[in-house]
């Protein structure tokens, strides 16, 4: 077993000391089987959140009311949740309400698909109710029971599938894909933000071709913000990425360079799919700097303008899309060859232009706006008394 396991070994060992049951679940058993890394390494039990809590010393509520503990152990945090069916979801979202239950078997009935329906002992052996070992085998993404009953209850399921089918390499079981034909609409019941973080895993999964097929074919995409009205350009990039993208930015710069999208359009998108501001704006810089490359005109402003982090994205944007006309480590050293990389390294500022005689207010402004463009381009020296006088000359051919 991974050494992730062995790690928590002693936490499954006080469970079961107590005479409860408690196993490996989730992401972690399944990528493991799949020879993958794993990242958190969650815990089914048993035993009552209360139980859980009795049996060690630093334990965080993380989400008690679904049964949910976090047990602290050197540093490292276990999800713990306590066996549980779900019942109602009449929002096609939460359940109304979770039961405790004292059986593994129901608890691994309510999960999404049956590569996450797998539970591991510590001594290695696999529970397997749903057959989700030959679903693994088989590469194959596939709903535990009714797909139909399945997306029905919670409809991120749907977005589940197709950003686990990207980051896997699986194609999802065709009784599944009818599912998310048959149930789409219900997506616009859930809330953005959980839609947004699964398309952006999508995206950012290896093989988001796979993921992209279902998403377009089913016609689960027309269910996101804004997404109704660009089949074509999505179509286009399902067959144009090579493999996943880096980052969050990166998504987006990405899906706004394909939409051909304008500033203000940018923001409409990712507001609509509530997105942070500073999303928002480094893929607003990210989208300008994708075009000067596809255009090939990045000059020194370009440079400045986008900074470091996002010429990276937006080269990697643009191979993307085609364009492999810069490297991006060329494009950082030029970068780094710039003689300012913001306002702040100007040797003056707003107060020597004052103490020179020009007044506060927006032409103080513009006047320092004038000089670091021209620093920038390589026009004048980052050196105090030429900037002065540069600054003072342009105010006064302005005036
Ligand atoms: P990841 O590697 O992205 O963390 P994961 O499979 O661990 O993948 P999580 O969101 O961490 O996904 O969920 C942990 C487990 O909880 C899943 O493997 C699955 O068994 C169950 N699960 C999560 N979300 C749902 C859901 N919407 N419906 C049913 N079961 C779910
Ligand atoms: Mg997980």
């Amino acid at each position: 077993l991974p050494e992730e396991f062995v790690k928590a070994q002693p936490i499954i060992d006080t469970i079961e000391a107590a005479g409860f049951e408690a196993y490996y679940v989730g992401g972690s058993v399944r990528d493991t089987l799949l020879g993958l890394p794993i990242h958190d390494v969650d815990i089914a039990t048993s035993a009552y959140p209360q139980e859980v809590k009795s049996l060690f010393k630093r334990t965080v509520d993380t989400g008690i009311e679904h049964g949910t503990v976090m047990i602290l152990d050197h540093g490292t945090g276990y999800e713990t949740t306590t066996f549980r069916t779900e019942s109602g979801y009449q929002d096609y979202r939460r359940p109304d309400s979770v039961q405790f239950v004292r059986s593994l078997k129901e608890d691994l009935n309510r999960r999404d698909f049956t590569i996450n329906a797998l539970a591991l002992k510590t001594d290695g052996t696999i529970i397997d109710y749903f057959d989700g070992l030959d679903d693994l085998k088989a590469e194959r993404i596939r709903a535990v029971g009714d797909p139909e009953k399945r997306f029905n209850e919670d409809a991120l399921r749907m977005m589940r599938a197709v950003r686990f089918a990207s980051q896997l390499n699986f194609v999802i079981d065709p009784a599944t894909v009818t599912g998310i034909e048959h149930h789409g609409q219900l997506l616009t019941k859930i809330a953005v933000e959980r839609i947004h973080v699964e398309f952006v895993k999508l995206l950012l999964g290896k093989w988001p071709a796979k993921g992209l097929d279902v998403f377009l074919q089913t016609g689960l995409y027309q269910y996101c913000p804004d997404f109704d009205q660009y089949r074509d350009q999505l179509s286009q990039l399902q067959h144009q990425l090579k493999t996943g993208m880096s980052s969050e930015t990166a998504v987006w710069t990405l899906i706004a360079s394909k939409l051909s999208l304008t500033g203000n359009q940018i923001d409409r998108l990712l507001k609509d799919w509530k997105s942070a501001n500073q999303l928002i704006s480094d893929t607003r810089t990210a989208v300008k700097a994708v075009r000067a490359i596809q255009a090939g005109s990045v000059d020194d402003w370009t440079l400045y303008q986008t900074g470091r982090q996002l010429l990276s994205v937006a080269n990697e944007v643009a191979g993307q899309l085609g364009t492999t006309r810069y490297v991006t480590k060329e494009l950082i050293t030029a970068y780094e060859n710039l003689s300012i990389h913001s306002k702040k390294e100007l040797e003056i500022g707003g107060q020597d232009l004052m103490a020179a005689g020009i007044k506060p207010g927006p032409q103080l402004g513009q006047a320092l706006d004038y000089i670091e463009r021209q620093v920038v381009d390589g026009h004048l020296a980052n050196q105090s008394s030429d900037l002065k006088a540069a600054a003072i000359n342009y105010l006064n051919e302005k005036a």
